[in-house]
């Protein structure tokens, strides 16, 4: 694999993808990206993140296709194929990670759905997480 898209925001080990983000030594507070500083969680004064991989599988909290290619600084492929994303629910970390959902388009998403952390490339070019099928 390339370098990622983002450095520090998630991993390829072993072909399986894991999105990186902190958790906070006091009130166990998770977040993505990953943060230094200062806990986000208001009643807490902790300093201490630590970096931690997130839950593999949500649900589909929120779901759209983009069909106009983003404007630059932003990449998109020659010539631009619409993409579906999705906002994705982790229970365990109780946030949402939006990502491009690979293979899937609107239709075939509600809802509730259970989607996987996967990868591919970012418009031909370095790799980035996706949602995927189970
Ligand atoms: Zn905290």
């Amino acid at each position: 694999m390339d370098a990622p898209v983002i450095d520090g925001w998630f991993t390829v080990d072993g072909g399986t993808a894991h999105l990186l983000g902190t958790r906070c030594a006091d009130c166990r507070t998770v977040c993505f990206p990953p943060r230094t500083g200062f806990c986000p969680n208001p009643r807490c004064a902790g300093e201490n993140l630590a970096e931690t991989r997130l839950s593999r599988r949500g649900t589909v909290w929120s779901y759209t296709n983009a069909c106009y290619p983003p404007p630059t600084p932003f990449v998109a492929a020659e010539p631009y194929t619409p993409v579906t994303l999705a906002a994705v629910e982790l229970a365990e970390e109780g946030i949402v990670v939006l990502g491009q959902v690979k293979d899937l388009t609107v239709e075939e998403l509600h809802v509730g759905m259970e989607l996987e952390l996967t990868w591919g490339p970012l418009a031909d070019g370095p790799p980035v997480w996706m949602w995927g099928r189970p």
